[in-house]
């Protein structure tokens, strides 16, 4: 997102010391009672064998697909029902009131296709809509990221059903199922869900719908109690009954667009929140998109992934084509790392200044991904010294070898929402996902009786031009999709899936995503070593984030001496700072598939597969 986020660790540690309260509720919300020894499903970080696979952030999700799978369903049916999931247990991350990407690799025509399922801005959204109107200065963050304001016509259900219909073998109906059911039957709630509740709980106490669905009683979920969400279970049955058509042309949709224009403020609420733009027209006149997929040929293997309105595969495409000019190895990893941070640093400068959404700008996309251009951008990087961010952008337009070390703009701060998952099945299709509410609690606006949050994709726009004078192409506009970071990616070698990957993590999925590749395909690591490395993330900004199991390796001081600058990421609501949340498959000869998921960040993810190895 373009603006700063709340910070939240205190809130987290304050909301974990109360006690743990048993509540229960008949409308929805935790009900520990009858519960309260209740453990969630196991979890395991690498399942490897055939048959299909899934890798999400948490197990009832990746059981859903897997559930899916097993009954005879392909990658995109289970790929549906894992973010359907992924909609009751991490309903703050994605849901039916967000946005995301999807990436397909279709074994039988031997392609990769995309959908575009961003959420838009409303038709009457101007450039100067996050301005205030009597100063000119951007409004304050926090009056836009808690507002109707910021909400943009969600994508996630039109994705889910042209998935289906262009690509899936079920109808929606019971791609829904499973997670019609864990919303009914309620699951689990674990130290993540609470700590998430909790770093929420002050802009949720705001909205009388979300008070009632996320704090039952008033309280925070209490962990090991079960969370039920029978408001979202009777959505899921309406989508399943009537389409995608209820939330884009029917009751759903009015429902939305009501509370958008006039959020449901809590008695308690000491402001009110600004309301939205959202109007039952700009419902019907929502479409997910098919889009070319990006391209870059990484010595020797294709990365696909996703094309602008995000910004994800035109960055980790250049920051690859910009490290091509190298030769990376583990023999001197703090050279591997400087570089991916150099690569990193200046595909960044390049990110902000030209992509947006294609349909009201016109991004370079081929030219940012031109092996021209990245060997003029490779030309900045020295291997005795760090460059100075931030930088200037280059200009794709027109590659000439110029070395420009100009500065250029500040970049904006991003946090952890957003989930990924990855599917593949025995004919050998992948899925790889990335969706969003944007931030973690999206709005914090419930839609009353619906049991969903509403995004604020909308903030991932620039308020105002980036720099006086040259355009931006990221500002706010009517129908346009804000410029994501949302990198879905699977890589091809000789022509088929080798590895499919993705994160959340705002500006950070670009990093994550860049990183796990590179230490994969440069540094030789396995795909699980690869995914469980401590990070660093470097955004055209004079520090780069690191997690601390990086800032205590040898490899910190090397870069150190390199005159790198270091800081811990930013605290969210895991005890440690943490970067990104993988979940990724590879596929390994004679049909076996390595799923991967996080072992230790957000909890640890959850990596199935069909048929289990010994
Ligand atoms: N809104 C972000 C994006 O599209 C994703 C949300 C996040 O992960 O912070 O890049």
């Amino acid at each position: 997102m373009a603006v700063r986020r709340a910070a939240v660790a205190a809130a987290s540690a304050a909301a974990l010391s109360l006690s743990l309260l048993a509540t229960s509720c008949s409308a929805g919300g935790a009900s520990p009672a009858a519960d309260s020894k209740a453990q969630p499903p196991p979890k395991k970080a690498v399942a490897t064998g055939s048959g299909g696979a899934v890798s999400s952030v948490n197990p009832y999700a990746s059981r859903a697909g897997l559930d899916v799978l097993r009954k005879g369903g392909n990658a995109v049916d289970a790929a549906v029902a894992t973010a359907a999931a992924l909609g009751v247990v991490e309903p703050y991350s994605a849901g039916v009131g967000g946005g995301g990407y999807m990436v397909y690799y279709d074994a039988k025509a031997k392609k990769v296709r995309t959908i575009d399922g961003r959420e838009t801005a409303p038709a009457t959204m101007r450039s100067d809509s996050f301005l205030d109107r009597s100063t000119g200065k951007p409004l304050p963050s926090d009056e836009v990221i808690n507002s109707g304001l910021s909400v943009g016509v969600p994508g996630t259900p039109a994705t889910w059903d042209k998935a289906l219909k262009n690509w899936g073998t079920v109808p929606l109906a019971k791609a829904l199922r499973p997670a019609t059911r864990i919303a009914d039957d309620g699951f689990v709630v674990n130290d993540e869900f609470r700590a998430q509740t909790a770093m929420n709980e002050k802009r949720f106490r705001d909205f009388k719908s979300t008070t009632d669905l996320f704090l039952p009683k008033g309280e925070l979920p209490v962990v090991g109690s079960r969370f039920r969400n029978p408001d979202l279970a009777r959505t899921y049955r309406q989508l399943a009954r009537e389409g995608v058509k209820a939330l884009y042309r029917g009751g759903i949709g009015r429902d939305v667009v009501r509370t958008v224009q006039r959020p449901p403020m809590a008695s308690g609420a000491d402001h009110k929140a600004r309301p939205g733009l959202m109007k039952r027209g700009d419902l019907a006149a929502y479409r997910a998109v098919h889009r070319e997929p990006t391209r870059a040929n990484y010595r020797g293997m294709d990365v696909y992934s996703m094309g602008p309105s995000s910004a994800g595969g035109t960055t980790v495409g250049e920051a690859l084509n910009i490290l091509e000019n190298f030769h990376l190895s583990k023999a001197d990893k703090a050279q591997a790392l400087h570089h991916y941070l150099e690569a990193s640093r200046i595909s960044f400068a390049d990110r902000n200044r030209w992509v947006g959404d294609p349909k009201f700008s016109d991004v370079p996309t081929e030219q940012l991904l031109s092996k021209d251009f990245a060997k003029d951008r490779a030309c900045l990087i020295r291997s005795d010294k760090a460059l100075k961010s931030p930088l200037a952008p280059g200009d794709p337009r027109h590659p000439g070898a110029d070395c420009d070390r100009r500065t250029g703009n500040k970049e904006p701060h991003e946090g952890p929402s957003t989930t990924h998952l990855v599917t593949a099945d025995r004919w050998g299709n992948v899925v790889s996902y990335t969706l969003t509410i944007e931030q973690t609690g999206g709005s914090a606006i419930t839609v009353p009786k619906r049991g969903f949050l509403l995004n604020n994709e909308l903030t991932d726009f620039d308020f105002a031009p980036l720099t006086k004078g040259t355009p931006d192409p990221n500002l706010p506009g009517p129908g346009k999709r804000p410029r994501s970071s949302m990198s879905p990616t699977i890589v091809l070698r000789d022509g088929k899936p080798m590895i499919a990957v993705g994160s959340p993590g705002g500006a950070t999925i670009i990093t994550t995503v860049l990183q796990t590749l590179v230490n994969r395909l440069d540094l030789g690591m396995s795909l699980p070593a690869a995914v469980a490395a401590p990070r660093i993330s470097q955004r055209n900004q004079t520090a780069t984030e690191a997690e601390p199991g990086f800032l205590s390796s040898p490899e910190r001081k090397k870069l150190d001496a390199l005159g790198h600058e270091f800081v811990l990421a930013p605290k969210t609501f895991t005890p440690a700072p943490e970067i990104g949340a993988v979940a990724a498959l590879e596929f390994l000869p004679h049909g076996k598939i390595s799923a991967v998921a996080e072992p230790e960040r957000r909890g640890g993810g959850s990596a199935m597969v069909l048929k289990e190895s010994r």
